[in-house]
């Protein structure tokens, strides 16, 4: 089941989220298994690494949050330093905003930190829970260091991964970034991993006044006024295309900028999955830009919202906030600031 080069020296931490990896039941799927249930479904595998296995948490990764984030990369954290890898288990709903925020949170990594989770429950024997957790195991044994997705044998960067599809085994892409790396009979292939920069840190704090707003031709411009009241510091706009918005009848470029005269950070990205914002290219963009809103460029949703939270954190003044959406910390932006 595992093959590649494989130091059987080496230690791996589980840590167990819950998910569908982990359910059961009659009444509605729900977290039942913990770390070291999951661990039986993989005979073998202390034969090629010392595992050690923690529960901590047991949930539907609906429910998982900022505060959970922050309980997962502690405990990442903590694993890493007599450990020689982590291996997380998680629900697939929200996976994707777990490992960007994980990505953000567990500064200059010298060793990895996958994380896994299946369409169906372990227990299912067609299902892709043991495959997915064993590539899991065999891409940290590899040792190379930062925080990966490892899902149907694709290895994706932490930052880059979107859950796009809710049935298929193949449910996650790597999104405006090659695969980091595959997972075959020959064990795990790194075609390209992002290299890793940096002093090692857990830089935990965040701010989670941030909301994400989807535009739809005709959204109201009071949906955006009463922001700043409900508390929020930072707005995801997707806005269409490049990064458009409609400024006729119904004034978003109006409503946005005061949001931002209020300092209140606002992100724009784009509704299309692939490619960058471009806010230069169209006049409705180009008011944006000048009105100071933030372009995320070619970041995912996922990883705009949690780094706005995690910037937040660090710091409220506006132009450091743009600034800092705007710098590469671990892959989430490309080189191409348009
Ligand atoms: N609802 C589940 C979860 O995200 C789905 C899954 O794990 O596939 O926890």
């Amino acid at each position: 089941m595992f093959g590649g080069v494989i130091m059987p020296e080496k230690s791996i931490k589980l840590l167990a989220t819950g998910g569908t990896i982990a359910a059961a039941g009659e009444d509605g799927l729900a977290p039942a298994l913990g770390a070291s249930d999951l661990l039986s479904y993989l005979p073998g595998l202390e034969q090629l690494c010392h595992v050690d296995a923690q529960d901590i948490l047991a949930l539907d990764s609906s429910n998982i949050q900022p505060e959970e984030w922050r309980v997962i990369a502690h405990a990442a954290y903590n694993a890493l330093q007599d450990h020689d890898g982590v291996v997380i288990t998680h629900g697939t709903d929200t996976l994707a905003y777990t490992a960007a925020m994980l990505s953000f949170m567990l500064r200059g990594l010298q060793k990895p930190v996958i994380l896994t989770g299946s369409q169906l429950p372990i227990a299912h024997l067609a299902g892709d829970g043991r495959g997915n957790l064993a590539d899991a195991f065999t891409t940290a044994l590899t040792g190379q260091p930062g925080v990966y997705v490892v899902f149907n044998h694709k290895i994706m960067l932490g930052t880059r991964a979107t859950k796009l599809r809710a049935i298929s085994f193949d449910a996650f892409e790597s999104v405006n970034r090659p695969l980091a790396g595959v997972l075959d009979a020959r064990g795990a292939h790194w075609v390209n991993p992002q290299p890793i920069t940096g002093e090692t840190a857990l830089q935990s704090d965040l701010n989670d006044a941030v909301c994400l707003i989807k535009l739809i031709p005709g959204t109201r411009p009071a949906l955006l006024d009463g922001l700043g009241d409900l508390g929020y510091r930072g707005v995801v706009i997707e806005a269409f295309g490049v990064g458009g918005l409609h400024h006729l009848r119904r004034n978003l470029t109006d409503s946005l900028g005061v949001l931002r005269d209020r300092g209140i950070a606002v992100v724009v990205t784009t509704q299309c999955l692939y490619d960058s914002t471009d806010l230069s290219l169209y006049a409705v963009g180009k008011q944006l830009g000048d009105r100071g809103v933030i372009p995320a460029h070619d970041m995912t949703t996922e990883a705009a919202v949690t780094k706005l939270m995690w910037v937040l954190g660090q710091t409220e003044d506006i132009e450091t906030v743009a600034a800092r959406m705007q710098q590469d910390y671990c892959g989430e932006i490309g080189h191409d600031n348009t």
